[in-house]
């Protein structure tokens, strides 16, 4: 990428999906990607523009998890483990239907991380309005997450020879173990993953670079953000980078147990800004997604995101 970047967002209302029907009770906010819109167009004074992706394949989900696994999702019991319910749905008719409509709108979503990631190549600047499934596996899927999608997007491209080296940027609250786990001896793939060391996972995966906080070290996150993405990119330059853009370290999640590290709003913006602009000064796309989290209030910690991507692209 030369020159000065443009931004694509990728968004469809399928996004915004219910999750009750299997008696999946966490706070998600899924109607950020909405209320991110309503945001630009009301601040920006027009309408927003955005592509709608295309739904992953089976053959896309097949460069990165095992047949075996995929067909375990038709089971009420592979729901419960990745939803960590405490019992699995019972199977019936309105079952398997939940469980067909919930596994299309995720692949609809992994699908708009595809797209992003296809546009960020293309002019430099693109974000996904969801997504961000960091915590799939290659054969099992936990911590609400089934499908990786950046993962796959990140195969697939390659596959396509539209990139090789590729940087993952992943500051949810939660260590992007499913990604450091696929990558792992992938030398052409870096997982630069700033996390709570106290959050869920408890057993954490090998990141080409982990920096992991504890809750009394808050307080340097941003020092240790900046010196670890620097870091990251003196010894790897990537094509792309994927940014994982967790909103659950914020002081407003709502999300039972995560009350980890609690930034502010301001923190998150600053955390946001320097990602981007490090990767743009470089002439680095970034292909940003939502991933994590949860309640009425996230929102805020995307819109900043996005709105910075929209101002730097004028
Ligand atoms: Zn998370």
């Amino acid at each position: 990428m030369k020159g000065k970047p443009k931004l694509a967002l990728v968004y469809d209302p399928r996004y915004n999906s219910d999750l009750s029907v299997l008696g999946i009770k966490v706070p998600f906010a899924l109607d950020r990607g909405q209320r991110v819109l309503d945001e630009l167009a009301a601040k920006n004074g027009t309408p927003v523009r955005y592509c709608r992706p295309k739904p992953l394949t089976k053959s896309d989900l097949l460069f990165v998890h095992t047949e075996q696994y995929l067909k375990s999702l038709k089971l009420p019991a592979t729901w419960q483990a990745i939803f960590g319910l405490a019992k699995a749905p019972e199977m019936n008719d309105a079952t398997r239907k939940a469980i067909r409509k919930l596994l299309s709108e995720i692949r609809l979503k992994s699908g708009g991380t595809l797209h992003a990631a296809r546009a960020a190549l293309k002019c430099g600047l693109a974000a996904n309005l969801g997504a961000g499934y960091h915590h799939a596996f290659a054969d099992h899927g936990e911590g609400y997450c089934s499908i990786n999608d950046i993962a796959i997007a990140i195969r697939k491209l390659r596959a396509e020879g539209l990139c090789r080296k590729v940087m993952i940027v992943d500051v949810d609250l939660h260590q992007g173990n499913g990604n450091a786990a696929i990558f792992r001896d992938d030398p052409d793939v870096f997982t630069f993953d700033i996390h709570s060391q106290e959050a869920y996972p408890q057993k954490k995966e090998k990141s080409s670079l982990d920096v992991s906080i504890t809750n009394e070290e808050r307080h340097l996150y941003q020092e240790r953000l900046e010196a670890g993405l620097i870091q990251a990119l003196a010894s790897f330059t990537p094509d792309l980078v994927f940014f994982v853009q967790g909103s659950d370290p914020y002081l407003k999640d709502t999300a039972v147990g995560f009350y980890l590290l609690r930034l502010t709003l301001e923190q998150l913006k600053k955390r946001d800004r320097f990602v981007i602009d490090t990767c743009l000064n470089r002439d680095i796309p970034v292909a940003l997604v939502f991933a994590g989290g949860y309640g009425p209030d996230v929102w805020r910690v995307h819109y900043n995101a996005v709105q910075h991507m929209v101002d730097v692209q004028k």
